[in-house]
C-alpha cells in the first residue's frame, strides 16, 4: 500500500499534487470570540492555520477573546486618533475664528476707510 503510493505520488509529483493536498485541508476550525459586549462571531480557520487568541467583533469593534466569561476590557480611548482629532478640531476651530475676525477687521477697516 505504501508503496503504491509512493509510486503514485512520483508519478503525479509533477502535476497537481498540490490541489488534492489543499482539497484534503479544506477542513475549517471555527473558533469562537466573545467581546465585552457579548457578541459572539465565530470566525474559522485553516486547520493548520496559527489561531489567534484576540479577534476584532465585526459588530463593534472591540477585542474578543476565547473566554466567554471574561473578554478582553474595551478599549477606553482610541489612543491616537480620536485625541489627534479633537486637538485638530480645537485648533482648526480657534484657527478659523481667529482668521474670520482678522478678515472682518480688515474688511471694516477697508470701508471705514472708503
Ligand atoms: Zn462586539
Amino acid at each position: 500500500m505504501a508503496t503504491g503510493n509512493a509510486i503514485r505520488g512520483t508519478r503525479v509529483g509533477s502535476g497537481p499534487m498540490g490541489e488534492s493536498e489543499r482539497g484534503e485541508s479544506a477542513q475549517r476550525i471555527v473558533v469562537s470570540f466573545w467581546c465585552s459586549n457579548g457578541h459572539h462571531t465565530q470566525p474559522s480557520f485553516a486547520h493548520d492555520a496559527e489561531l489567534p487568541t484576540t479577534w476584532d467583533c465585526p459588530r463593534c469593534g472591540l477585542p474578543a477573546n476565547t473566554d466567554e466569561k471574561n473578554p478582553p476590557p474595551a478599549r477606553r480611548t482610541e489612543p491616537y486618533k480620536t485625541h489627534l482629532a479633537y486637538v485638530k478640531e480645537r485648533r482648526s476651530d480657534a484657527d478659523g475664528e481667529a482668521l474670520l475676525e482678522e478678515a472682518l477687521a480688515k474688511l471694516r477697516a477697508r470701508r471705514g476707510e472708503n
